[in-house]
């Protein structure tokens, strides 16, 4: 967390926002992701059975910050409720087909903000949202729609360049990469390259898209 918050400010994050900002280790993306979640859909009135909800954590390199995962339902349409209930017997292999996996990627959490990271879980309970409902998600106009309502993109960034480039301010060689603010894009003044012990200049990188 950065010292920066004001805890009480009206805009500042909630618990469960702000822990997304805390992870460090793998292992706690999922626990703070779902829990960020779970408050998501209570704030944003988004339709999702949890407990019919996987997560797992991708850590080979990929361009998608999140995806889900799911069954293939045929015949299934954005807009016309499926009948789950018929359709359970068809499943042949014994799996829930109404169970899906949100896959978070690793490399995407590290780059992104937690506004950002925020966002993208919005994003991807659209998609949870409609195939629970509908059997099948897309990025079309009730997509949209919905994006907009949970401010949300409709789609995510690409997320392989770092937010912050740090500089040797002599020599213009590139000292550094920050994937997000910490003490070295706040204070680079504070620095010295090692390549000709000058000062550290930071820029941000293609700062939005
Ligand atoms: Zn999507
Ligand atoms: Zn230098």
């Amino acid at each position: 967390m950065t010292a920066f918050e004001a805890i009480d400010a009206p805009e500042s994050p909630s618990p469960t926002e702000r822990a997304l900002g805390a992870v460090g280790r793998r292992e706690e993306l999922i626990p703070a992701s779902r829990a960020y979640c779970r408050e998501a859909a209570r704030e944003y009135g988004l339709d999702v059975a949890f407990s019919r909800l996987d997560w797992e954590v991708s850590t080979r390199a990929k361009r998608r910050a999140a995806a889900v995962k799911r069954p293939k339902i045929p015949d299934a349409e954005i807009g016309d409720p499926l009948d789950w209930a018929s359709l359970a017997g068809d499943w042949a292999d014994g799996t829930d087909p109404r169970r899906c996996t949100v896959s978070l990627t690793w490399a995407a959490y590290e780059a992104f903000d937690r506004a950002e990271w925020a966002a993208t879980l919005r994003h991807e309970l659209i998609h949870v949202e409609q195939f629970q409902r509908f059997g099948t998600t897309d990025h079309g106009a009730a997509f949209r729609e919905r994006a907009e309502a949970v401010d949300a993109a409709v789609r995510c960034r690409p997320f392989a360049d770092p937010k912050y480039v740090l500089r040797c301010s002599a020599c213009g060689t590139v000292v550094g990469r920050r994937y997000r603010e910490c003490a070295i894009v706040r204070e680079p003044e504070r620095y010295r390259s090692s390549c000709c012990e000058a000062s550290v200049e930071c820029s941000r990188s293609r700062d939005g898209e």
